[in-house]
């Protein structure tokens, strides 16, 4: 498990860091869980890639699905947040406010009190991880 192995540090150090991981996991046919802030950073070692939101995973896919079809709101949130001169611009999703307390969760899908085009049964309705495609998996009602 490498939590956060890479965060506050300079680019180039950055990338000599991931290709250390990479060597490691390769030559040691590991299994690797890597925790990130950074969506774009995960994209660059993963094959998977799970995006959290309080403490419950809202999608989790390939790296080549969730970069180019994300499809849970918080994940085009994140993604729309990245600067990029040629990715294909990912539908901006303002969310608001601020994120819950974890010990404290809101009821229903987790997510509702920040988006914007929340239905009321979000508020009332637990949302689970459903296969959206092959291998592609979504929490939202
Ligand atoms: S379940 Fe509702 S609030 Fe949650 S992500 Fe989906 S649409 Fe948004």
């Amino acid at each position: 498990m490498a939590d956060e192995p890479v965060s506050m540090i300079d680019v180039s150090l950055k990338v000599a860091i991931l290709r250390l991981l990479l060597k490691f996991k390769n030559e040691l046919n590991q299994s690797m869980l890597f925790i990130s802030h950074d969506i774009a950073t995960a994209a660059m070692i993963s094959d998977r890639i799970a995006v959290m939101y309080l403490g419950k995973i809202v999608e989790i896919g390939s790296t080549r699905e969730i970069p180019s079809n994300p499809m849970h709101p918080y994940t085009k949130a994140l993604l729309s947040a990245i600067p990029s001169i040629r990715r294909r611009r990912i539908e901006e999703i303002a969310i608001k406010g601020e994120i819950a307390d974890p010990t404290n969760p809101p009821p229903g899908c987790r997510f509702h009190p920040r988006y914007p085009f929340k239905m009321d049964i979000c508020s009332e309705q637990e949302s689970v991880l459903k296969e959206v495609s092959k291998g592609h998996y979504v929490a939202c009602l």
